[in-house]
């Protein structure tokens, strides 16, 4: 199956808006610059699950779980990165463009994309804790 280009990506990640993806699945509320409800991913009875809107991460301190949008209904659908973009472009009215050629590219390029998801992954659940303990 091919890929979509990374610049696909990155406007869909800016126009995916994550507290209204995520409002479909958990009631939230505004807390400051983020809001937080009930982690969908475990359960629990004291809301640990936070989403910030400006950086279009979430992340739960109560299991660890975090990511971007495309995560988020990764793990929530229990669907593929692929299909999480699908979803997202419909919902948002973004039209998908041709897969591109080349399938040995295409997966490096996916793993790159995905090491630098890991990565912005990382540095939210930072900014997050700094947050908390401010
Ligand atoms: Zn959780």
């Amino acid at each position: 199956m091919g890929l979509f280009p990374q610049s696909f990506i990155e406007d869909l990640r800016l126009q995916a808006n994550i507290v209204q993806v995520g409002q479909e699945y958990v009631p939230l509320k505004r807390a400051g610059t983020t809001y937080k409800g009930l982690c969908p991913f475990h359960a629990e009875k004291t809301p640990s699950f936070h989403v910030n809107p400006d950086k279009g991460f979430f992340h739960c301190f109560g299991c660890g779980v975090g990511g971007d949008v495309f995560k988020f209904l990764e793990l929530h659908e229990k669907i593929g990165f692929q299909d999480a973009v699908k979803m997202l472009a419909q919902k948002f009215g973004m039209s998908l463009p041709e897969p591109a050629e080349g399938g040995s590219d295409d997966a490096r390029r996916d793993s790159a994309l995905r090491e630098s998801l890991l990565k912005a992954h990382e540095i939210a659940a930072a900014y997050f804790k700094e947050q908390l303990a401010a």
